[in-house]
């Protein structure tokens, strides 16, 4: 178990494996920006990825989230998830837009995936394809996570950007339907991730408002917390139990709590969503370090860490200076 500055532990870890997206959200990957990936020689192989997560697990990682970029355009991701199912962990989980979810859901489950949580935030197909900026239909997606239910992944959750005046319209109806299927909901503020997505506080439509839009309609009850670090602020429908999340790092930020490490497709270490860079790793493994080497390495980053920038922000704002910020699709969320 190793703390930060701020006495937060190490807990959670969030692997990006790619940094390239077949989407372009507006909210992260802005359609008309010149984008740089990474090459391939830049990526951490699966095996390098897999030696650094089992030299970390003895410093408290229990929970590994694989997300991108898209993650599914990975080729053969599922390699990795085999090779992460054999350490010991508590969990093992992936974030897709879910484009490619229908095939590929059951030979990640086959892997070892548990669970899955697919990103969808609006039910028309016109204003999906306009958010995603890809023409896209909303029955791929369903589909996709359909799959997903029926090889087994669980639970499926799916992940809402609301973004006031855009989708904020349909979380009714959002809630809803997939109440209907019994796949768990959450509702996430939109976040000034990265410097292109023309965030501003005005489009930011709050956790409390989408609780007090659902309670208006359901009967909800607060679940208590799992563990210390749950970025979600979970409640249940009392009448069949399912549970529905809200993320509201802009309007209630959670950073006391946060305990997540995250490592990019080209072997950063970045210690908050919103770092501007964090030290690279890759050289390292590839030295062949052992796993002793690798654990002082992050064991160093985790020490000097002291990062709060949810709570920092609006400060940050009123000076007018704000700082540049690692990219969505660099950091994976
Ligand atoms: N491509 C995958 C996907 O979209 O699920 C995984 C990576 S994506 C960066 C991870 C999560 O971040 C997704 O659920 C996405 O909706 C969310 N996200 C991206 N930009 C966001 C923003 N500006 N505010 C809130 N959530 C955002
Ligand atoms: Fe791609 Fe996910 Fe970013 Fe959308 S949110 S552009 S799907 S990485
Ligand atoms: Fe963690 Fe950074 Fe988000 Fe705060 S702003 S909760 S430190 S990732």
């Amino acid at each position: 178990m190793i703390r930060d500055t701020l006495g937060r532990e190490l807990h959670d870890l969030r692997i990006s494996v790619t940094d390239r997206c077949n989407f372009r959200c507006s909210f992260c990957m802005p359609e008309g920006e010149q984008y740089e990936f990474f090459s391939r020689e830049e990526l951490l192989s699966f095996e390098e990825i897999a030696t650094f997560v089992r030299a970390v697990i003895p410093l408290g990682i229990k929970k590994v989230r694989l997300t991108g970029g898209e993650p599914l355009l990975r080729r053969h991701l599922e390699n990795l998830v085999g090779y992460l199912s054999e350490l010991p962990l508590e969990d093992i989980s992936l974030t897709t837009n879910g484009f490619f979810l229908k095939e590929k859901a059951r030979v990640l489950k086959e892997a070892g995936l548990r669970r899955i949580t697919v990103s969808l935030h609006s039910l028309k197909d016109e204003v999906f394809s306009r958010l995603v900026g890809r023409n896209v239909k909303v029955s791929q997606i369903i589909e996709g996570i359909e799959e997903a239910l029926k090889v087994g992944l669980k639970p499926v959750k799916v992940n809402v950007c609301v973004i006031r005046g855009v989708n904020d319209g349909e979380i009714l109806d959002i809630a809803r339907f997939f109440k209907g299927m019994g796949v768990v909901v959450r509702f996430i503020e939109f976040m000034d991730v990265g410097n292109l997505n023309g965030w501003s506080l005005e489009r930011v439509y709050s956790a409390r408002e989408m609780l007090e839009l659902l309670s208006e309609h359901f009967e909800l009850e607060p679940v208590e917390k799992s563990y210390r670090g749950e970025v979600a602020q979970r409640y249940r429908y009392k009448d069949d139990g399912l549970e529905v999340g809200f993320i509201s790092s802009i309007t209630q930020p959670f950073c006391g709590d946060c305990n997540r490490l995250r490592l990019t497709a080209d072997g950063r270490l970045l210690t908050c969503l919103f770092a501007q860079d964090g030290p690279n790793i890759k050289e390292l493994i590839r030295s062949h370090a052992g796993e002793e080497d690798i654990r002082d390495f992050v064991r160093r980053v985790w020490a000097e860490r002291s990062d709060r920038y949810s709570e920092q922000r609006l400060e940050l704002i009123k000076t007018g200076i704000m700082p540049k910020k690692v990219e969505m699709f660099k950091v994976g969320g």
